[in-house]
């Protein structure tokens, strides 16, 4: 699948084949910036997309960075799975992981030299406090009494901060800017808090840390980054951002540019929701399918390439949209459809007995895994007097709409004959047991020439049927946009996992339960007439298989 960004794709490229033309030699370098508080979704596959192949199609270099800031947030399962995810999107970062916390020293040298050229001072302001004197849109700021300590004051402060010899919240370090600058990003940001939390990678060595607008664009300058993308919630930021460089003796002056993030239907892509929808047992984990995390559509059966494809697909932009949940199901369904294996499986099976078969019929037909594919082989399909079709697929009451099986109506199976349904047979409860059909034998691969062409349904014979669990997956969300909604817990859908107990046939199930240990490979499946459909590698077990719908056939998103 072709997913390569070219040199005119979008107005970032447009930016960067200026900048090349002013410099030729520029040693193009981005990088993609998380923090380890949480799993990556989608938005973060659109800026990893971003990031990793402007530097490809520039031959640059793309940096992972973790901004590991705030260790109160942060856990070191987070890295791992931040890495594995962008491995396995297929993107290799450039060189050895880098973390904003490697440069802590630095950081902090480069704040005294603010603290000395009097434009940073020690604050002592309470949160609240700090908060009120910032003023609002409408009303300027307010100057802190701590303002005018002397340069002196305030580095033996700062030393005294780092030293731990304030305890979190009693001491601050804040630039010195201008209170009632029109962007309040600029009313004198604090650059230093007190944390007395441990931190993953320095441990015990700090008790202050750098807040991320300080931290970021001096850590885009040491790595050398000359174009650090973000989102748009960044816009007012990058004047802070451009002070903080002009400001210390930094050799390499890197430029930010915004983009829109991702808005997708249907979903929320905010670690910190996440996160309540997990603590709230509304999702299992953070591989639940029923989230866009990268770990919850990977284990729905999505492929890199797809998301890939996905990404390149909705572009980069400054206008926010929302975009459209069956974009992203477009992506793998087209991919699905030439490379998944057809087979068939009854979710909801009801009985069927062919009257005119003998007990012993058994008829094997081979069968193609792709209708257009015949690199992909063929199988075995078994036919005999007793099969399985779903229950959807029959009515006993008389309705003219409905095209499949009716009583004294005939249908096709696939691959096989023509059946007409002469009678059922019900249990106690008045529940159908099975069907009572007559097979015509005359009807393999060819139509009688007095017939109609009937409908064709899929079916397993019980001489070749294997237990299997399906799980099927509507949105989450009862709303296109919970994103949006302050109370989107209000808006769970309670039918966004749905379990069947069916069958698959026997002979695919031989196959997958030689692969089932290894966690690594991904089994992707078309199970005629129900949707695309994968191993779910997690909780499936040798014998035990169960299988996620990764998407219908067709788009058929209803809420
Ligand atoms: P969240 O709101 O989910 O916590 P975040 O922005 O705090 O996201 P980071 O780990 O800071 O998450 O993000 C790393 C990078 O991914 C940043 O450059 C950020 O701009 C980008 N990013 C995050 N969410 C999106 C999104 N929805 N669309 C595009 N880019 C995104
Ligand atoms: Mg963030």
């Amino acid at each position: 699948m072709n997913t390569k960004v070219e040199k005119n794709s979008n107005f970032i490229c447009q930016i960067i084949n200026k900048d090349f033309k002013k410099n030729k030699e520029l040693s193009f370098r981005t990088r993609f910036p998380p923090e380890p508080n949480g799993y990556l979704h989608i938005g973060h596959a659109k800026s990893i997309c971003l990031n990793f192949e402007l530097a490809n199609i520039y031959k640059g270099k793309c940096n992972l960075r973790f901004d590991d800031t705030n260790p109160t947030k942060e856990n070191i399962k987070y890295i791992k799975s931040i890495k594995n995810d962008i491995n396995w999107l297929g993107y290799k970062w450039h060189g050895k992981t880098h973390y904003t916390s490697e440069y802590f020293s630095q950081l902090y040298q480069y704040a005294k030299e603010l603290i000395k050229k009097n434009l940073a001072y020690i604050d002592q302001l309470t949160k609240e406090e700090i908060r009120i004197f910032r003023g609002t849109l409408t009303t300027p700021g307010k100057n802190s009494p701590y303002r005018n300590r002397t340069i002196k004051e305030n580095i033996e402060l700062f030393k005294k901060m780092k030293r731990g010899e304030f305890s979190e919240g009693e001491a601050c370090l804040r630039a010195k800017i201008d209170m009632s600058s029109s962007f309040i990003i600029m009313r004198d940001p604090v650059l230093y808090r007190i944390i007395s939390t441990e931190h993953h990678q320095t441990q015990k060595k700090w008790c202050i840390y750098p807040m991320y607008d300080f931290a970021h664009c001096l850590s885009d300058s040491i790595e050398g980054i000359t174009h650090s993308l973000c989102t748009l919630e960044f816009q007012d930021n990058k004047s802070l951002y451009n002070w903080i460089l002009q400001n210390t003796s930094v050799k390499k002056y890197p430029k930010q540019y915004e983009f829109s993030r991702l808005n997708l239907e249907f979903s929320i892509l905010s670690k910190r929701k996440l996160k309540i929808l997990i603590k709230q047992n509304i999702i299992k984990k953070w591989d639940d399918p029923r989230i866009p995390t990268i770990s919850g559509l990977r284990r729905k059966g999505y492929t890199s390439s797809s998301i890939r494809e996905f990404c390149q697909k909705i572009g980069v932009t400054k206008q926010n949209h929302l975009i459209q949940f069956s974009i992203l199901e477009h992506c793998i369904r087209k991919e699905l459809n030439q490379t998944a294996i057809r087979t068939m499986a009854v979710l909801e099976p009801i009985k069927i007995s062919l009257y005119n078969l003998d007990e012993n019929h058994k008829e094997i037909f081979i069968v193609p895994n792709h209708p257009k594919n015949p690199e992909l082989g063929t199988h075995e399909v078994i036919f005999s007097k007793t099969i399985y079709i779903e229950r959807s697929d029959f009515k006993e009451k008389y309705d003219k709409q409905y095209k499949r099986l009716k009583l004294g109506e005939e249908i096709r199976l696939r691959y096989a004959y023509i059946i007409k349904a002469e009678k059922i047979e019900k249990d106690k409860h008045n529940n159908i047991t099975s069907i009572i059909c007559y097979c015509d034998l005359n009807t393999l691969g060819k139509k009688p020439k007095n017939k109609k062409n009937p409908a064709v349904i899929h079916w397993i014979s019980v001489k070749n049927i294997f237990p299997a669990e399906f799980r099927l997956y509507n949105q989450l969300f009862t709303t296109k946009n919970p994103d949006q909604k302050k109370d989107f817990l209000s808006y769970i859908n309670p039918e966004s996992l749905i379990k069947k107990k069916g069958f698959i046939e026997k002979t695919i199930a031989i196959k997958i339960n030689k692969n089932i240990t290894d966690k690594n490979e991904k089994l992707y499946f078309q199970f005629e007439r129900i949707g695309y459909f994968c191993i779910d590698n997690l909780d499936s077990k040798k014998n035990q298989l169960i299988f996620n719908r990764t998407v219908s056939l067709r788009d058929s998103y209803k809420i």
